[in-house]
């Protein structure tokens, strides 16, 4: 997307040939290339700067800077001590602040769920390399201050990037200010943004923005949906949201096929595990290679995933005035079954489900079905008129939707349900699905007659209080 660069005005003044010796020749970015990988290595700085305060328990349970002595100077003042970053606009030197802070504290977030979780916790996030993640930075936009865009026609734009050297040190002749072109390539028309985000290495900008609201009519329509493993989810008229499998399932074969011949790799240079080898440093060039395309490949499943959850999730919202979700804790669902001991054996272990657990894992995973709970958490808190409520899921599966009879036995099977008193018959996961709007009407109900306002909008929300223990009330206005 990212066709060209071009420079104009000015060349920007990119440091000292000696990097602290003013005396040495000043160096200046000759064209858009050369300006783009230097705009990249300041923001890099930048942010590893920042990443460089941050700490972690060392040998002596004491608090100890990740990456040795910290770097706490402000922008200004590595402005003025680092030739190399005079010149760089900022707006892009102040970007790292807020972005270093959420990645640190998200994956601070994560690691404490995964642990609450007995689940591997995964490491924390690193300083930011050359090599890992490649050439990139973002600039704000704030308001039209950087990084303003301008149509040029239907498929192409311009994103000027502009900045000032400092006085005195542009070419003979040269203005102080310089201005970056990028030449863009656009598939849709560009909304309001607030940042523009350049990977140079890969060459796409993406404009960071507001999502904006789906558009919804009042329809009067309630709706309930059970997500799950046979369908990635059903609702209580009976339809049903499959997920692309064979195009996944292709994708996960050639992945597999792949991460099988880095294993190979890895073992003919002579390393217990792929980790050992990738960390060794001497990795060849197929497996970096390879590496790349799993990596293009993941990316290429989520994408597909994604495009089906936001369809379906939008559609949802603009047809239905009451959306009612299970509140799934998937964590008891995807966690190891208890190892079962053989009586008769000593250490030996009876079967415990747990093979067949693990293909439900897969699925579940694939399914992601926190994605549709989360999509549908913001389109609906967007959108004007439409609310959600996320209630209990216990035996929702076992109950009749027509009578009410909970019985382990009304599942016939995974897919049909049979209430053994009423024999009322139905996809099984169509009759929980209407059982969960049911529970999330009754909800309503009792939570408080003023849920909905005069205009008929679904207003404040609160934890019941009536003492039934097995529903959970509401939860997006
Ligand atoms: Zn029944």
């Amino acid at each position: 997307m990212l066709e060209r660069v071009t420079l104009d005005g000015a060349k920007p003044f990119t440091g000292y040939a000696d990097r602290h010796d003013p005396e040495s020749e000043r160096l200046y970015a000759r064209s858009g290339g050369q300006a783009m990988d230097w705009l990249c290595d300041a923001w890099r700085y930048r942010f590893n700067q920042l990443r460089s305060n941050r700490c972690k328990y060392g040998k002596d349970k004491t608090l100890v800077p990740i990456g040795g002595e910290p770097d706490t100077r402000s922008v200004s003042r590595s402005r003025s001590e680092c030739s190399w970053l005079a010149a760089v606009p900022s707006l892009i030197l102040e970007s790292p602040t807020r972005i270093e802070r959420v990645e640190w504290f998200t994956a601070v977030q994560r690691r404490k769920t995964l642990l609450g979780k007995r689940l591997k916790p995964g490491r924390m996030p690193r300083f930011k390399s050359y090599k890992r993640d490649g050439q990139r930075f973002v600039c704000w936009h704030n308001g039209g201050r950087n990084a303003v865009y301008r149509q040029v026609n239907r498929n192409h734009g311009i994103i000027t990037i502009t900045g000032q050297n400092p006085k005195g040190m542009s070419l003979p002749g040269e203005p102080l200010r310089y201005r970056i072109l990028l030449h863009v390539r656009v598939s849709q028309p560009i909304r309001e943004y607030t940042a523009i985000q350049v990977d140079w290495t890969n060459r796409t900008v993406v404009f960071n923005n507001t999502p904006t609201p789906v558009k919804h009519e009042p329809t009067g329509r309630a709706v309930g949906i059970d997500r799950g493993c046979v369908h990635a989810a059903a609702d209580s008229d009976g339809r049903f949201m499959d997920l692309p499998k064979d195009r996944l399932k292709a994708i996960d074969r050639e992945i597999r096929k792949r991460q099988k011949a880095q294993a190979r790799r890895a073992g003919n240079a002579g390393y217990s595990s792929e980790r050992e080898y990738a960390k060794s440093g001497k990795t060849s060039r197929a497996y970096r290679r390879t590496r790349l395309e799993i990596g293009r490949l993941h990316a290429k499943s989520k994408r597909i995933l994604d495009d089906v959850y936001q369809k379906y999730t939008t559609r949802l919202v603009r047809e239905n005035d009451l959306i009612v979700l299970e509140n799934l804790r998937l964590a008891n669902m995807s966690r190891r079954n208890k190892p079962v001991p053989d009586p008769l054996h000593e250490g030996g272990y009876l079967p415990n489900g747990q093979a067949a657990k693990h293909g439900l894992n897969r699925s579940l995973r694939q399914a992601s079905m926190g994605r549709l709970s989360s999509m549908l958490a913001y389109k609906t808190r967007l959108a004007e008129g439409v609310g959600m409520i996320l209630v209990n899921p216990a035996y929702t599966s076992q109950t009749c939707s027509r009578c009410g009879h909970v019985d382990k036995k009304n599942r016939e099977s995974q897919a049909v349900f049979v209430c053994k008193k009423c024999s009322y018959t139905a996809n099984a996961d169509v009759n929980a699905a209407r059982n969960i709007l049911e529970r999330g009407l009754d909800t309503l109900a009792v939570t408080s007659e003023n849920l909905w306002g005069a205009d008929g909008t679904p207003v404040e929300q609160g934890r019941k209080t009536n003492g039934n223990a097995t529903r959970e009330s509401v939860a997006v206005s």
